[in-house]
């Protein structure tokens, strides 16, 4: 007889299926709800849940074309990139993202993640366990991120 394994998330070994972004017992979920504030095309796994961490480790895969939400908050997020390549508005800045890259999101520093057209952007995002509502942009906000002219073409919104 075997013991309980307990929750997925707390036991000592999980190897990923074939293909290697995706976990047996680990669902495959919406990036967000529906309707919820805007994106494209992005699944979320949560990777890591222990309440004995005072944080969440999660792998984000955006396909091809797909987009996360243009938003903000107080907590922030520490992501590696694992699969393929993109593309990350911080703050003022985009910046060109390619495997293994680490990108920092400080509080309160809009972000938004993109993948090319050719190709998914798969990332680990570790994040605080409490966390705020991510804030989204109101017209004012989204017109000075759009003032300048390439984060004008980046955005979507
Ligand atoms: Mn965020």
């Amino acid at each position: 007889m075997t013991a309980d394994p307990g929750p997925p998330h707390h036991r000592p070994h999980r190897p990923p299926h074939e293909g290697g972004f995706g976990w047996h017992e680990v669902d495959v979920m919406a990036y967000k709800q529906e309707g919820d504030a805007p994106f494209r095309d992005v699944t979320r796994q949560v990777l890591f849940d222990h309440p004995e961490l005072a944080c969440q480790l999660r792998y984000f895969e955006v396909a091809p074309g797909g987009h996360t939400t243009l938003e903000r908050h107080e907590h922030v997020h520490a992501v590696m990139v694992v699969r393929g390549r993109g593309k990350a508005l911080v703050g003022e800045s985009i910046h060109e993202l390619a495997l293994n890259d680490l990108v920092q999101v400080p509080a309160s520093t809009w972000h938004q993640f993109r993948a090319p057209d050719d190709e998914p952007l798969g990332f680990l995002c570790l994040v605080n366990a409490e966390r705020d509502r991510p804030q989204l942009p109101d017209a004012d906000q989204l017109a000075a991120l759009q003032a300048d002219p390439e984060r004008a073409s980046f955005i979507r919104h």
